[in-house]
């Protein structure tokens, strides 16, 4: 439905959109967050340069990998050599890590507010924050969490005490071979519940989730919806960006919001209904909490 032309706000009039941006989160009846890897870029979460060398540079000899993406799809020989590679994967992303500040600032801007996440993230980087889990979706798995291989029930499994199990005992970028984990239901191999492919298993948990986030749609459809869109790329727009300008169009109260540090646009039809800045998330959110409205800034 929208044109091939597609707008990007040039960043000339940055403190202008910062203005309008903590005016539209004050004013909105409710706040949709559509979050993807963007986020966690700005938190300091980086899977390629000094971050992944300090935790993988032996696979990075090995086989040549040169940052976390590659490496979490890398076909290994062995079940003992993957699990060598993703009970650090998991470890220091999803454990070793404390909630980053682009998080802790974004709950502070929006938590007196009516709002609902959707994220592609799997990180967990919303909860340790402290977002309330009833307003949190985050649908493609999360690194805390187990499935069978051959997906052969519904069913999701805590992995953090085996993952620090495998850390502990792993040599030569190998696990030892009882720790491999097995289904307990089919005894296959288990493996990370993240959307990949068509194995991936929806829970009760993630049915429970979508119900409350279609729910939240539904309820505040006519309203003066903050559609915020930060950090979503390029792969999966089906997810997030395509849904908030459809329903940003749909609805002549609904703001849409894109902040993205590599390109932020919108497609003409809602341009005037939408704020699209290239900057860094974090910088972003932090001069929305800072911003004082009767500030004579430069704009
Ligand atoms: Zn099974």
């Amino acid at each position: 439905m929208f044109s091939r032309r597609q707008t990007t706000t040039s960043i000339g009039n940055y403190w202008s959109q910062i203005k309008r941006l903590k005016q539209e989160t004050a004013a909105a009846d409710a706040i949709v967050i559509g979050a993807g890897a963007g986020m966690s870029v700005s938190a300091g979460m980086s899977y390629s340069g000094e971050r992944f060398e300090e935790n993988f540079s032996d696979f990075h000899k090995k086989y040549g990998i040169t940052d976390m993406y590659a490496g979490g799809f890398y076909p290994y020989d062995t079940l003992e050599e993957y699990w060598a590679w993703w009970s650090r994967h998991i470890f220091i992303n999803r454990y070793d890590t404390g909630a980053g500040k682009p998080y802790t600032d974004l709950l502070e801007l929006i938590k007196d507010k009516d709002y609902f996440v959707l994220t592609t993230n799997v990180d967990h980087q919303f909860q340790l924050a402290g977002f309330d889990k009833k307003r949190l979706f985050y649908m493609q798995g999360d690194y805390g969490l187990w499935q069978c291989s051959k997906a052969c029930h519904n069913k999701t499994y805590e992995n953090e005490k085996s993952v620090r199990q495998m850390l502990a005992r792993q040599q030569n970028m190998k696990i030892p071979t009882e720790l491999i984990p097995k289904c307990p239901v089919c005894g296959a191999p288990m493996t990370m519940n993240l959307r990949c492919d068509d194995t991936f298993v929806q829970d009760d948990g993630w049915y429970v989730a979508a119900e409350r986030y279609n729910d939240f749609i539904r309820r505040h459809k006519k309203q003066h919806i903050l559609f915020l869109e930060l950090g979503v790329g390029g792969n999966t727009p089906v997810i997030v960006k395509y849904p908030f300008w459809q329903m940003t169009a749909e609805n002549s109260k609904a703001v849409y919001v894109c902040v993205n540090r590599e390109e932020a646009f919108c497609p003409q039809e809602i341009e005037k209904r939408s704020i699209c800045i290239e900057e860094d998330i974090g910088k972003v959110i932090e001069d929305i909490l800072c911003f004082k409205t009767e500030d004579s800034m430069v704009y």
